[in-house]
C-alpha cells in the first residue's frame, strides 16, 4: 500500500516536472543552435577574407579550409540556411530556431503570458478580500 502511494506521488511529479524539464531543454537547444550559427558566420567572414575572389562559402568548404572543426549541426536536427549572404551581415538561419529575433519575440510572450496569469489572480484575490 505505502509503495503504491509512493509510486502515485512520483508519478505525479514526473508529470508535472515534465513540461518544465522539456521547456527548459528546448531553450537550451535554442541557445546552442544560435551559438553554432554565430560560429558558422565567424568562420565564414574568415573564410571569406582569405578567398576574396569566392562567395560564400558551403560549410564543406570551411571544414576542409580548417575554419571549422567538424560540420555544424542543430541538435534539434535543423537545417542551416544561409539567410543573409551579404558579407557585411552574414546571417545563418536555422529551419527550427530560425534566428535570435524570433527568439526573442518568444519569450516576450511568455512573458505576457506570465503577466496576464498574475493579474487574474490579484483580480481574483482581490474578489476574495471583498
Ligand atoms: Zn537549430
Amino acid at each position: 500500500m505505502e509503495l503504491m502511494v509512493v509510486i502515485a506521488i512520483i508519478g505525479i511529479l514526473v508529470t508535472t516536472a515534465a513540461p518544465v524539464v522539456i521547456r527548459v531543454l528546448r531553450k537550451a537547444e535554442s541557445a546552442q543552435c544560435l551559438s553554432t550559427r554565430r560560429q558558422v558566420e565567424q568562420a565564414a567572414v574568415l573564410f571569406y577574407n582569405n578567398h576574396s575572389e569566392t562567395s560564400i562559402p558551403t560549410m564543406l568548404q570551411l571544414v576542409n579550409g580548417g575554419f571549422l572543426n567538424e560540420l555544424p549541426h542543430c541538435s534539434a536536427g535543423g537545417e542551416y540556411i544561409w539567410i543573409s549572404n551579404d558579407i557585411n551581415d552574414l546571417r545563418l538561419g536555422c529551419s527550427i530556431h530560425f534566428w535570435e529575433e524570433e527568439e526573442e519575440e518568444e519569450e516576450e510572450e511568455e512573458e505576457k503570458e506570465k503577466k496576464e496569469k498574475k493579474e487574474k489572480k490579484e483580480k481574483k484575490e482581490k474578489k476574495v478580500k471583498k
